[in-house]
Formats: C-alpha cells, structure tokens, sequence
C-alpha cells in the first residue's frame, strides 16, 4: 500500500502572531516556520504503517513557496521515502490545494492518503474533505486510532459526543488528530539521510490547476486583550461577584 503525506509550512505553534499594521494578513517577517503540527502526526502515522509493514511507500507533498522544500526535507528525516513540491508563491486556499493532489493521486495512484485535520494557520480544516469529494474516495476524519480491517481500514474519530469508530473502503482519505500519536524527532543520522532522498518539483500549471484565490480577506484582527484575574477570599464574595460584576448568576 502506498501513502501520501501533504504537508503544509506554518508558523511555528510556539511564535506570538502579531497582524501586520494594515490589517492585511499577519506578518511572516523573520517569524520562525515549521511543519504544520497535525502534519507531523499524520507523518508518524503513515511511518509507523511502513514500519509496521502494511505500507510500502510514504511520499511526502507539500505545495508552497521555495522555502516549503525544508518541510519536505522534515518529512523525510522522519521517514518519508521520496517527496514532491509544488512550488507557489503566494496564498493558496484549501480548494486550490485540494485540486492539486487531487492531479497527484492521479498521476501517483497511492492507496490512501493522510492529512492533518487542519492546519493551524487558516484553521480551516477543508482540504481532506474537499480531496475526498473531488475524488469520490472515503473519508476519515478526526482521527485518533487507526486499524487495518478487512480489506479496509477501521479508524477511530474525535467527535463532540465522544468516540466514533467508522469502517472506510479504500481507497481513503484519513485527516488525523491530536491524539493519534506523538510524532518522533527526527534523529541527526536520518536528518542527514533526508539531504540525498528525492524531492520531484512540480508547478500549479504543470498540473493544470488555477490557483487564483476565491475569497477576500476584509480584514485581519488581533483578538480582544484578555482582562486579569481577580483572587476572591470568600465564596460569599465570588457568588456577590459573578451577581453584581459579571452578571451570569
Ligand atoms: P486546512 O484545510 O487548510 O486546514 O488543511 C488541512 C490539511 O491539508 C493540512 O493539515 C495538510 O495536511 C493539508 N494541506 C493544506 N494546505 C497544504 C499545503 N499548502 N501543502 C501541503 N499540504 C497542505
């Protein structure tokens, strides 16, 4: 079984966002990037089925600007076998990204592929459901365990009520969650190992794809700044509190 992997260059979860003065976007000036957290964990994931031995290929995507190949070059420390780059300046909306792998799946017939549920730059959690639809493949998505089933896979999904287990027909898409695994770090042999592994670059015309955006961003907002909290010596005084000052009881 083969696996495809996208995976998306974000700013690192760690940095402070701060919105650019013209409220156009959020500035990506000397900002540090990383994979995309719930990339990493879909990685894992598919590594973990090659070593398992019911995966024989892992093939890492990304589609981004040039920078994007040091994601890939992640990817691969971590045990992809070969990657893939479709290189972009530039947004690119979940639609557009969708319909590119959509014409990868084509040309690499992989068996399923495994994306993050979201990834945490735009939140938008759009892309695997979208590839599911253009492809017409079953989807998985929120997933926290993954088992191999009767020609299948059988996976377990976060959902607000609780846990989910769904049997899916391959070919599939699975989008991963928090709770799935925790991505290894990748070791300095294998970081060295991924220097000489194959990235093959590609462009959104090579593949036919129109990329120009759908949406427009009005506007980008910090969120309102969080107000202090307060220590109260008694429960007479946290129940005056939350009647007088608050208002919810
Ligand atoms: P989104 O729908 O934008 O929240 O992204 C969901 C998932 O789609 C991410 O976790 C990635 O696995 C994949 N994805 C989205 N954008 C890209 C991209 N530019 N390159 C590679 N993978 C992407």
């Amino acid at each position: 079984m083969k696996v495809l992997v996208p995976v998306k260059r974000v700013i690192d979860y760690n940095v402070k966002v701060r919105v650019k003065a013209d409220q156009s976007g959020v500035d990506l000036a000397n900002v540090k990037m990383s994979m995309n957290p719930f990339d990493e964990i879909a990685v894992e994931q598919a590594v973990r089925m090659k070593e398992a031995g019911t995966v024989t290929e892992v093939v890492a995507v990304t589609l981004g600007a040039e920078q994007s190949q040091e994601t890939l070059r992640t990817a691969l420390a971590m045990g992809a076998d070969r990657a893939i780059h479709v290189v972009h300046d530039g947004e690119l909306e979940p639609l557009a990204v969708a319909k590119m792998l959509a014409k990868l799946v084509e040309e690499e017939s992989p068996d399923m592929v495994i994306l993050g549920k979201q990834a945490i730059d735009d939140d938008a959690n759009q892309t695997g459901q979208i590839l599911s639809g253009l492809l017409g493949w079953s989807q998985g998505t929120f997933v926290s365990k993954v088992e191999a089933s009767d020609g299948g896979v059988k996976v377990t999904r976060e959902v607000d009520a609780g846990l989910e287990t769904v049997a899916l027909k391959m070919p599939a898409i699975l989008t991963v969650d928090l709770r799935l695994n925790e991505p290894r770090y990748a070791s300095l042999p294998n970081i060295m190992k991924a220097r000489k592994k194959e990235i093959a670059k590609k462009t959104p015309e090579e593949l036919g794809v129109d990329t120009a955006p759908r949406l427009t961003i009005v506007k980008v907002e910090e969120p309102p700044k969080r107000q202090g909290g307060a220590k109260v010596g008694s429960v007479e005084e946290l129940v005056s509190k939350l009647h007088n000052d608050v208002g919810v009881i």
